[in-house]
C-alpha cells in the first residue's frame, strides 16, 4: 500500500546532533564541525534543551544523531532523559560501530528504533563510499540490534554511484530482519556536492520499483515524495510543520537545506530557545515560487527542468514529504 505521508501539524519533530565528531568521513555527509560546532553537548545541556524543545502534549518525535551519536559517552543518558521529559518516539541515527558498547546499555523501552546507514548492498561498494570496514559494522551492529529486542531500520542514501545495487537491497535487510527501509536522496551538500545527482525518472522508476519489492518483501519503506505531480499540493515544512534541526552549537534551523548556512531561525542562549532577528531562513518559508522548494532552487538549480518559455516541468516538493510504502 502506497500513500503519501503529510506533515504532521500538531506533532514537533527535533533532529539532535549531539556531536559532529565521527569515526568515518562519507562522501556525501554534510556535518560540517566548523559551521556546526566543535564540543559534543553535555548532558545538562541536552537535557536542557530537550526540555525546552518538548511538546506540551509531551507526544515529540526525537532522533539522535551526529556525527556518529554514539561516540558520546552520555547518549544513553540523553536517551533515558528524553524519555523522562515525554518524548513519544526515540530513535538513534547511527553508522553502525555503536562505540561504547550502547546497545548494551539502553533498553528497547528507552529507545524505541535504532538506524543504521547503509549504502550497498556489497561491502566493496560500501566502503567506497563510506569508509573501510562500515559494511560488516552495519551487519553486526544490525544483528546485534534484532536480538536484543530493538526496532531497526535501514537508512540509504541513493546518489549514481549505488542507485543499481538499491534493489538487492530488500532481500538483505528482509534475512537480516530489519523492520523499515528509508531510502534518501542525496543533496549538493558537505562532500555530497561532488556526488552524481539521481534525475527524476531513475529516481521514480528504480527507487518506486525498490520500495515495492521491499514493501512485498514485508518492510515498511519510506522515501522522498521529490517530484509533485500536476496539480499536487506544495507546502514547506519549515512553514507547515515543527521540524527543529539543532546543533552542538546552539544552532537550531527548521530547514534541513538550510544548514550550511548562517541562516537558522533560533538558537540556544543557555538553556533557553530564542528566535534570531533579521535575515534568517524564514524569510525563504514565505516565499511562493513556481519551483516549489526555494531552497531546493537555490542551492540546487540544476535540479529543476523548465519547457522553452521558461515555466518549470515539475514542482520540487519539500524534502521532508514522504512516500510510504508498507506490506499489504
Ligand atoms: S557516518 Fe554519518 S556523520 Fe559520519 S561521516 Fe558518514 S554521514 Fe557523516
Ligand atoms: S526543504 Fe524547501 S520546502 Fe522543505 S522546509 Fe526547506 S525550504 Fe521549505
Amino acid at each position: 500500500m502506497k500513500r503519501t505521508v503529510a506533515f504532521e501539524k500538531n506533532a514537533r519533530n527535533i533532529f539532535f546532533h549531539v556531536l559532529t565528531q565521527c569515526n568515518l568521513s562519507c562522501r556525501h555527509c554534510y556535518v560540517d564541525p566548523c559551521r556546526h560546532g566543535k564540543k559534543p553537548v553535555s548532558l545538562e545541556t541536552a537535557r536542557a534543551w530537550l526540555s525546552a524543545l518538548s511538546s506540551p502534549g509531551g507526544t515529540g518525535n526525537l532522533v539522535l544523531l551526529g556525527g556518529e551519536p554514539t561516540l558520546h559517552p552520555d547518549l544513553p543518558g540523553i536517551a533515558r532523559a528524553a524519555r523522562k521529559l515525554g518524548y513519544g518516539s526515540i530513535t538513534v541515527d547511527t553508522n553502525g560501530f555503536l562505540f561504547h558498547d550502547f546497545l548494551h546499555r539502553v533498553t528497547p523501552a528507552e529507545v524505541d528504533a535504532v538506524s543504521f546507514s547503509m549504502d550497498s548492498p556489497t561491502a566493496r561498494e560500501n566502503d567506497a563510499l563510506r569508509g573501510p570496514g562500515a559494511f560488516d559494522a552495519c551487519v553486526k551492529g544490525i544483528r546485534e540490534a534484532v536480538r536484543l529486542g530493538f526496532s531497526v531500520s535501514v537508512i540509504y542514501t541513493v546518489s549514481g554511484a549505488n542507485l543499481t545495487g538499491l534493489s538487492a537491497m530488500p532481500a538483505i535487510l528482509t534475512e537480516l530482519g530489519v523492520d523499515r527501509f528509508f531510502i534518501q536522496v542525496i543533496g549538493l551538500r558537505g562532500r555530497g556536492a561532488g556526488a552524481v545527482q539521481v534525475g527524476r525518472w531513475d529516481w521514480e522508476g528504480l527507487v518506486s520499483a525498490a520500495a515495492l519489492s521491499a514493501a512485498k518483501s514485508g518492510l515498511t519503506v519510506l522515501y522522498p515524495k521529490v517530484y509533485l505531480d500536476e496539480g499536487e499540493p506544495f507546502s514547506c515544512a519549515g512553514r507547515d510543520a515543527e521540524n527543529y534541526f539543532v546543533f552542538p552549537n546552539g544552532r537550531v534551523y527548521r530547514c534541513p537545506l538550510c544548514e550550511d548556512y548562517p541562516v537558522h531561525a533560533h538558537r540556544f542562549q543557555g538553556g533557553r530557545l530564542i528566535d534570531r532577528p533579521g535575515i534568517t531562513e524564514r524569510r525563504l518559508f514565505e516565499l511562493t515560487i513556481p519551483e516549489g522548494c526555494v531552497m531546493n532552487r537555490l542551492v540546487q538549480p540544476g535540479s529543476i527542468d523548465y519547457d522553452a518559455s521558461g515555466k518549470p516541468l515539475f514542482k520540487v516538493a519539500c524534502c521532508m514529504l514522504k512516500e510510504e510504502m508498507s506490506p499489504g
